[in-house]
């Protein structure tokens, strides 16, 4: 689809309330002497050994040579197929290859807003790929379920008469247009657009280990596109990779495809978990990078086009492919180097002792429009799969091109986020006397954050580490959102020993977890902590209802195509008209769930492991504590005055008082 000939979009309705280092690391070889962009040598290694991996993968990276990128950051001159004009079809297939939390999400959103296209997701893993197709997917965010049924099962068709419309509406019958599956060959031969979704960690061994990243995935999942993919289709990288990663994949497509030429993009995601549907329905920006060249720009028109089905234009940025990938890298460090230097904050607050507050200077610094009031939050620090990596991943690069102060500086950010978890547990064992022996630690939360059932690289457990060495009579933990197999999984990964393995345990409600603690931590911001104030829509979210409800009433009835944005907004009518919980389908357009089959291990372990969504009850939790009750508050998420009349001695992150 040329984007000169994409239809009009239509105008957008207002945001919807939120229900819901070595030596080789990046960019490939060109051709020694080639000052052509996209002439690199072709790989000599034997193609009828498909799984061994390219010459250009040293140390699982493609090699880093990027003096010699072209400035411009182009990557494959293509020309085109018809009269030097590249051409590229209607879009009616996409792949996503990788359903883990960005493959899922994204492909779910593209195919919501996007019915007249078929989005099929393909995994390696069948247990997850089982976990997308039935009720209990296999990851929680707000409003997921809700977008991936409308999507996969399709929604029924439906005459609305509601109040404040001047005309009854009717909802035409959407077919299923998602589907969750193995069949990764079948996908990507029948793909317009294939998203390469696969995971990026650090390399946990070899050249680079604990600072590069592996991209075996991705070359293994390239060499599959490689091999079957149909000429004409556009391969997107929605991984966060490092720098060159496009050229690494251009190379192995010429290797096995050496007459058809295909386009390589660089399409990062920049949701972040937790908010996943949030962010996916009304993103910051999309970034879409590609080579400048006539083919790479038509191609990025192509892929602008799917998003142009509910995002507006202005918000859909396209840059070089090189600049996309490094962009991704800078963002997530800029991000996380903002929790560093307020974290940085916190600290002097707590050891000025003159009763200075970070939450204060927080507040006061967020006033500045330069700074803005976002990511100023001081806590225990950041964790998660993806700020540590991605930091790790940029400095590499830093350190490749010899910009040792460059590495430095972005190495800080996490010197200064280890210190600051560190210094957390250093202050739970200094507040106890020095000395955990005989008691038990309460542990509020393990997830990186809240929203979302992700344990991956927990900040909760480098804490339960530091205090399980000071061998506690026992460490419990709860956390309403993460499976106690999943907190198992990866507390055993800390490589505590045995006799500190079987002092920690993983309980299922807050009582359990807080009863004769000497020490309540909350590491998780969940909101269930606060105590209070709970369940109630914000004020910022009544005021998004209140606009998407207007928005329904004065254009929706007008139009003949009602799209999903519309339902959306016709959905905050009914919530705002209604005094009853509406849930999560407030038109019952939906089609039924299937029903799961008798031997559903989710539904088994679901009842048998009911995680308890109940606000902690502070004055409850008072009479079960050990004297003195001590509240280690690594989220300032308490109200601390409330808890010191019920007896609490509480310790934020940088009160200095
Ligand atoms: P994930 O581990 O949850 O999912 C990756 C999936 O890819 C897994 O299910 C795995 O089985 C599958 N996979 C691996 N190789 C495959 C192959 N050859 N064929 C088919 N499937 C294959 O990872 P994720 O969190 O979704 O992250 C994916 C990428 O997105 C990473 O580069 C990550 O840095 C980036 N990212 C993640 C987030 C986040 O919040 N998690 C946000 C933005 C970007």
């Amino acid at each position: 689809m040329d984007a000169s000939s994409s239809p009009a979009r239509p105008k957008m309705p207002p945001r919807l309330p939120r229900s819901l280092p070595s030596s080789h690391s990046i960019a490939s070889t060109f051709s020694p002497g080639s000052s052509t962009p996209g002439s690199w040598t072709v790989s000599p290694w034997n193609r009828d050994t498909p799984d061994t991996s390219p010459p250009s993968s040293d140390a699982g990276s493609p090699k880093l040579q990027a003096k010699q990128a072209d400035d411009s950051g182009r990557i494959s001159p293509v020309e085109g197929s018809l009269d030097g004009q590249p051409r590229f079809g209607v879009v009616r297939s996409v792949c996503f290859v990788g359903a883990g939390f960005v493959g899922g999400p994204t492909a779910a959103v593209i195919a919501y807003h996007n019915p007249q296209i078929q989005v099929n997701v393909v995994d390696l893993n069948e247990e997850r790929i089982k976990s997308w197709n039935s009720a209990h997917l296999p990851i929680h965010e707000d409003g997921l379920l809700k977008v991936v049924r409308t999507a996969r099962d399709g929604a029924l068709n439906k005459t609305l008469v509601l109040p404040g419309l001047p005309r009854a509406i009717e909802l035409k019958q959407r077919q299923p247009n998602l589907v969750f599956s193995t069949r990764v060959v079948d996908a990507i031969e029948e793909a317009d657009i294939i998203f390469i979704c696969v995971n990026t960690p650090t390399k946990t061994h070899g050249i680079g280990a604990g600072s590069m990243a592996d991209v075996s995935a991705i070359e293994s999942a390239t060499r599959t596109v490689a091999k079957h993919a149909k000429e004409g289709a556009i391969i997107v990288e929605k991984s966060t990779v490092p720098c060159g990663t496009a050229q690494m994949i251009q190379d192995i497509l010429r290797y096995y495809r050496p007459d058809v030429e295909f386009e390589v993009l660089s399409n990062p995601e920049f949701l972040a978990e937790g908010t996943a549907v949030e962010n996916l329905m009304h993103p910051d920006r999309i970034l879409i990078g590609s080579a400048q060249t006539l083919a790479g720009l038509r191609a990025a028109a192509v892929v602008k086009d799917v998003y142009g089905a509910w995002v507006p234009a202005a918000r859909i940025v396209t840059v070089n492919t090189f600049s996309s990938e490094l962009a991704k890298l800078v963002a997530n460090t800029m991000l996380a180097q903002r929790i560093s230097s307020v974290n940085a904050v916190s600290a002097m607050c707590e050891e000025l002792g003159l009763g200075a507050d970070v939450e204060d200077v927080s507040l006061a610094i967020g006033k500045d429009a330069r700074l803005g009031s976002k990511f100023l939050q001081a806590g225990v620090g950041f964790g998660g799969s993806c700020f540590e990596k991605d930091i790790l991943n940029l400095a590499y690069l830093a350190r490749e091109l010899h910009l040792d102060v460059v590495a430095d500086y972005w190495l800080a950010v996490l010197r200064m986020n280890e210190d600051q978890r560190r210094r957390y547990a250093r202050n739970v064992v200094r507040e106890l006397n020095g000395s955990l022996r005989g008691k038990k630690i309460a542990i509020l939360g393990f997830a990186f954050k809240d929203g979302t059932n992700d344990t991956r690289n927990s900040i909760a457990v480098h804490v339960i580490k530091d205090l399980a060495m000071e061998m506690p009579r026992e460490i419990a933990i709860f956390d309403p959102g993460c499976a106690s197999a999943e907190i198992r999984e990866e507390v055993e990964k800390a490589g505590l020993t045995a006799s500190q393995l079987e002092r920690i345990k993983i309980l299922t409600n807050w009582r359990d977890c807080v009863q004769e603690a000497s020490a309540v931590c909350i590491l998780t911001p969940w909101k269930q902590f606060r105590g209070r104030k709970l369940g109630s829509a914000t004020s910022s979210n009544k005021k998004a209802r209140k606009l998407a409800a207007d928005w329904a009433t004065s254009c929706v009835a007008d139009k003949a195509d009602i799209s999903e944005m519309d339902i959306l907004a016709l959905e905050e009518l009914v919530r705002d008209k209604s005094s009853a919980t509406t849930g999560d389908d407030p038109l019952e357009r939906l089609a039924p769930l299937a029903p799961c089959p008798e031997e559903c291990s989710h539904c088994r372990i679901g009842s048998a492991e009911a995680h308890d969504q109940e606000p902690v009850d502070w004055a409850e939790v008072a009479g079960m504590m050990q004297e003195p009750r001590w509240v280690f508050d690594g989220r300032n998420v308490v109200n601390r005055l409330e808890l010191q009349s019920l007896g609490f001695r509480v310790r934020g992150i940088g009160k200095g008082f």
